[in-house]
């Protein structure tokens, strides 16, 4: 028996067989992948020859093939379609591909070769885009530990494994605390919760045999009974455990693994040559230094203080207005921010969901693509992994530039979220390779023969993947490495936050958003209501964002703090954290920062992000046309066609002729004076 997963595929744009893969494929499929991988590497690092970027870089670029191949396929549907098979499938595969990795920047022949063409680097006659994918190789096994030798490499070794060990203890322990907890609910302290929340808490009481309703500090109950309870006691209650989690004392206090946490990971930055962890995980970012994200964050501080300031005095108004004496506090925040939201921005979700079909929502963010870039989309029938996918080709004059495949419905099988993925990136080293790129999201699917429905959230996340996959449809570039979103992850979010930007442009709306049963467009009053509600309430979730994000930066920019409770007491004091706001998230349930180091010192992303997007988004809005085609050209040209081939910085300043600013995110977030 052949193994479809190795075999050529011979189908429309060689779309993975899926009618034709078994689970039972996978397997045997991987591993053969991984032992061609293994071959491939071993003869790049025993090859006779003095290495030459091409025997050694590109050959590097295109050892993993099958095994990439074999992944994309794999991934797509474990993430969008899973099942036990797969789910054993994805934990037997992760130990294999960690300790494949380790393996090839533990490679010291392989090393060896890259470092002597990095040293020589000026005298090989790169090309630009050659000479960015050595740096990247390089500085990719230097970032591993490729430089150490000897008892320094032994302890690298040590502290990263304790780091690992760490920030599962830490999740566990979260996730303890956050089982463990619960409150009663009697039925007069239902009284005031809207219907969702009521059924929320019973369904739990259920699920936890506690014989009537109760709140968890699961988020979406949490939540909601701050912000609808009437009863401020309840309110505190829930409030104080929602803000202890991970510091409740005992055998899941999660505060000395802070500490420890921070403390491995700077001597792990100081292994590797590093002033701080902060200055080791941002060198690979836009930011670069902990200077340029303490200067971006405290830019917004100020501003979204003085509005949360202003907030909380309205709010203080309200619960005076309640008989209450005395000052605002964090469990009252939410509440009264819930009623005044009511009285200034009630925006109907109900009556507004006919203007938002998902159909026309995925045209509307096609026919921005034909108008920014020439695109066209034309659905066809090919192999899929569930009957719900869809598939277009993608072409512009007449080429095919890409497959894009649209995964929208929620079911039990896929995961929660919404993301965009590649199964086939974009490259032209292995010949003109285009790209297959996936978008799936959980929308809820509709009754048989009814039009699904969206809200406007909802319609946002579709134009945020999207932007997602226009950057790998546009890449343009010869190594995969660099492709499509192989970029800085600070500057990943750039494509996909811009796109969303397009949704709200008048004409589009007016175009798309249109009545399911009467094709009416939406009413101006509702239209406002709706863009209005997006900025609501931005003081104070600016302000609790930026909090952690600077506790996240403190941290991890100077010495390890030996007490960071102590410490994240000194950042908040020096900032003036308003007394109403609590952080987003504090250090013994930061999950982001401690449950792997992932997000660690980069907690500052998502706003670094949002500063570009509105940025780049007021060039067109400069310019008085949406779609001025040639500021498209020029997007295109920088930021969507070069995936990782350029600094991220150099990008975005030859888009926009310099680096951004923070004015227009300002004015987006309704917090510019
Ligand atoms: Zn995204």
């Amino acid at each position: 028996m052949t193994n479809p997963l190795l075999t050529p595929w011979d189908t429309p744009h060689a779309l993975p067989p899926f009618d034709a893969i078994k689970d039972a494929d996978f397997a045997p499929a991987v591993e053969a992948a991984l032992s061609e991988a293994r071959g491939n590497i071993a003869a790049i690092a025993d090859n006779p020859d003095a290495p030459t970027f091409d025997n050694t870089v590109a050959a590097l670029e295109l050892a993993e093939a099958t095994l990439g191949r074999v992944l994309g396929v794999f991934y797509g549907v474990a993430g969008a379609d899973s099942n036990p098979a797969r789910e054993a499938l994805q934990r037997d595969f992760s130990p294999l591909l960690s300790a494949f990795g380790s393996e090839v920047t533990a490679n010291a022949a392989l090393f060896a070769r890259i470092e002597d063409l990095w040293t020589r680097r000026d005298d090989l006659d790169l090309s630009e885009e050659q000479a960015r994918v050595l740096m990247l190789s390089r500085r990719g096994f230097v970032r591993q530990g490729a430089q150490l030798t000897g008892t320094a490499a032994d302890r690298l070794r040590d502290v990263k494994s304790r780091l690992a060990v760490l920030g599962t203890q830490f999740t566990q322990n979260l996730l303890a605390d956050e089982r463990d907890w619960f409150m009663p609910l009697a039925e007069e302290d239902l009284v005031g919760l809207p219907d969702f929340v009521i059924d929320a808490a019973r369904a739990a009481g259920e699920a936890g045999d506690h014989g009537g309703p109760v709140v968890t500090l699961s988020r979406s109950l949490i939540v909601p009974c701050l912000q609808f309870s009437p009863r401020r006691d309840l309110r505190q209650r829930a409030y104080a455990a929602w803000t202890a989690r991970g510091m409740n004392g005992g055998a899941t206090d999660n505060r000395a693994l802070a500490a420890e946490t921070l403390a491995l990971r700077g001597e792990r930055a100081k292994l590797l040559g590093y002033d701080s962890f902060a200055d080791y995980k941002l060198e690979t970012e836009m930011a670069g230094t902990p200077g340029a994200v303490r200067d971006l964050l405290m830019q917004v501080w100020a501003p979204a203080k003085a509005s949360a300031e202003a907030d909380a005095e309205k709010l203080t108004a309200l619960l005076h207005a309640d008989g209450i004496a005395g000052p605002l506090e964090p469990w009252d925040w939410r509440y009264y921010s819930e009623k005044r939201r009511q009285a200034e921005h009630d925006l109907d979700e109900a009556a507004l969901k006919p203007y938002l079909q998902l159909d026309r929502m995925i045209e509307a963010s096609f026919a921005c693509a034909t108008r920014l870039f020439g695109l066209q989309f034309e659905p066809f029938d090919g192999p899929v992994y569930h009957p719900d996918v869809r598939l277009w080709n993608v072409t512009r004059d007449g080429k095919h530039i890409a497959v894009f495949v649209g995964d929208y419905f929620a079911r039990a099988s896929k995961r929660s979220g919404a993301w965009c993925m590649a199964m086939r990136s974009q490259q032209k080293l292995a010949g003109d390779v285009q790209p297959i790129v996936v978008n799936v999201c959980n929308f809820a699917k509709p009754a048989a023969g009814k039009p699904a429905l969206l809200s406007y959230d909802d319609a946002r996340t579709l134009f945020h993947e999207f932007g997602h996959a226009l950057h790998q449809m546009l890449s343009d570039v010869t190594y995969e490495s660099i492709s499509g979103t192989s970029v800085a992850r600070d500057f990943v979010e750039l494509p996909s936050q811009l796109y969303e930007h397009w949704l709200e442009v008048p004409a589009v709306l007016s175009e798309f958003a249109v009545h399911a049963e009467t094709g009416a467009p939406m009413p101006q009053d509702m239209l406002d209501r709706m863009l209005n509600a997006a900025t609501y309430d931005m003081g104070f979730q600016t302000v609790e964002y930026i909090a952690s994000a600077l506790v996240d930066l403190e941290f991890h920019a100077g010495p390890p703090p030996a007490d960071p409770m102590q410490r994240q007491a000194e950042i908040l004091g020096d900032l003036g954290l308003p007394h109403a706001i609590g952080m987003r998230h504090a250090t013994p349930h930061f999950a982001h920062v401690f449950a792997g180091d992932g997000y660690s010192s980069g907690y500052y992303s998502y706003m670094w992000s949002e500063v570009m997007d509105a940025d780049a988004f007021a060039a067109f809005e400069e310019a008085g046309d949406p779609f001025d085609p040639a500021l498209a050209q020029r997007l295109e040209q920088t930021v969507l066609s070069s995936g990782g081939s350029v600094d991220a910085a150099a990008l975005y300043q030859q888009f926009r002729g310099r680096m951004p600013g923070v004015e227009a995110l300002l004015k987006g977030r309704g917090l510019a004076a």
